[in-house]
């Protein structure tokens, strides 16, 4: 019965399975993969390398130009800086429908902040080390693995360094890329390598809404003038109702007041206070929602202050401000990129499983262009924190898993 039951199965393989099963016998893919695994330690150097030179979102310069100069080395052609800030460069295929594979070159630290990388055991240190100089040594490896091997590619690959991913950049690269840049109008798919984890494949563009919320009042002596509104007292009325606005876990939707700043003195009527918040959610009727509620706790804050103070005559006015918006989507499963990617990360080994998260394929998604954000391999924690950490073993899989998800894709091209 079970030998029946798997002949069937056998008689009965779609022909994409079989056609999947021969890029792995394929000589040429054979050789990438193998180029890949043998690389791991020079890629995990150009990834100290590349870490070490500090990115602050809006200051990515400095690394732009020495990734140009890696995207030279690894053999692709045309290589610029966009007007951006993005390095580009490509590797031509027999069309000009062109998949783009990127990682972002940013880090979310201010200037100024130490990027030097230190090892302790198996474990590596420093701030972007993973997040996301794995994915910028990835595109190196990646490239370079498909000169060596002289792998032929239907579509046009764009290798993409791009700036703006973190925090207030918005996604201002990849924006740029697909919105403005002169190549928009061929690019069809998108890969971001943002993660580490290759069982982790993002098909869901976690929406995220930014508000600068500035509260402005009178001010005056803390004494003398007591009984005016104050700014930091309102922008208290209005954190206090964010702090107990209820959230659904499913979808998951969040909110953040991650930053404050106001007032002159300890014996001064605050003048003025501003606050920034950041809104989530995997879906984005729940992002309106808390968005509407953010607003309407902005409203309410101000007048109980107003009412509070009303002997005064005097008032506070809040002014908010959008400083970020990236958009919530989702490619679907049924996708031949998303199916690509999970019969790739099989094909390393893994187990993959899909997820939400806001990176640079929110934008893509947005547009409807199919986008997934992948783990180019390693292991990693504390993101955003000067003790993120990195693990490399068996990295390469990661690495691997990105090059076979574009080459299956590819070749269901017609
Ligand atoms: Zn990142």
């Amino acid at each position: 019965m079970r030998l029946a039951l798997s002949l069937l199965a056998l008689v009965c393989l779609p022909l994409s399975v079989r056609a999947q099963d021969q890029l792995l016998q394929r000589d040429d893919v054979k050789k990438a993969l193998a180029y890949i695994e043998a690389s791991h330690e020079k890629t995990l150097a150009s990834q100290v390398t590349i870490a070490e030179i500090p990115a602050p979102t809006f200051h990515e310069g400095e690394r732009a130009k020495y990734m140009a100069t890696e995207f030279r080395r690894v053999g692709l052609s045309r290589v610029e800086i966009d007007k951006q800030g993005n390095v580009l460069g490509w590797r031509d295929g027999d069309m000009k429908d062109t998949f783009v594979l990127a990682a972002h070159l940013d880090i979310a630290f201010e200037p100024g902040v130490s990027t030097k990388v230190r090892k302790e055991g198996a474990r590596w240190f420093g701030p972007g080390l993973r997040d996301d100089s794995r994915g910028l040594a990835a595109l190196l490896a990646i490239a370079e693995a498909m000169n060596q091997a002289k792998l032929k590619t239907r579509q046009t690959i764009l290798f993409v360094a791009n700036v703006g991913e973190e925090g207030l950049g918005d996604l201002n690269g990849i924006r740029y890329l697909f919105k403005e840049g002169p190549y928009r109008a061929n690019l069809r798919e998108f890969i971001s390598m943002d993660q580490s984890d290759p069982a982790s494949i993002v098909t869901g563009g976690t929406g995220v809404k930014r508000y600068l919320v500035t509260v402005r009042g009178p001010g005056g002596h803390s004494y003398a003038a007591f009984g005016r509104p104050n700014a930091i007292h309102t922008a208290g009325r209005v954190i206090d109702q964010l702090a107990d606005m209820e959230v659904p876990k499913n979808p998951k939707t969040t909110f953040n007041v991650g930053r404050i700043s106001g007032g002159t003195s300890v014996n001064a009527i605050a003048e003025e206070c501003s606050f920034e918040v950041d809104l989530r959610s995997d879906d984005p009727g729940m992002l309106d929602k808390i968005e509407l509620k953010l607003l309407e706790a902005v409203r309410v804050g101000v007048e109980a202050e107003n009412k509070a103070r009303a002997e005064s005559k005097m008032s506070v006015k809040a002014e908010t401000k959008v400083i970020g918006d990236r958009p919530a989507g989702r490619t679907p499963d049924s996708n031949s990129l998303v199916q690509a990617a999970l019969w790739a990360a099989k094909a390393t080994g893994h187990t993959p499983e899909l997820a939400f998260s806001s990176t640079d394929s929110n934008l893509p998604i947005s547009l409807g262009v199919p986008a997934v954000t992948m783990g180019s391999g390693g292991k990693y924690g504390d993101q955003h924190s000067r003790t993120e950490w990195y693990e490399p073993e068996n990295a390469w899989k990661g690495t691997q898993s990105v090059l076979l998800t574009i080459l299956r894709f590819d070749s269901g091209v017609r």
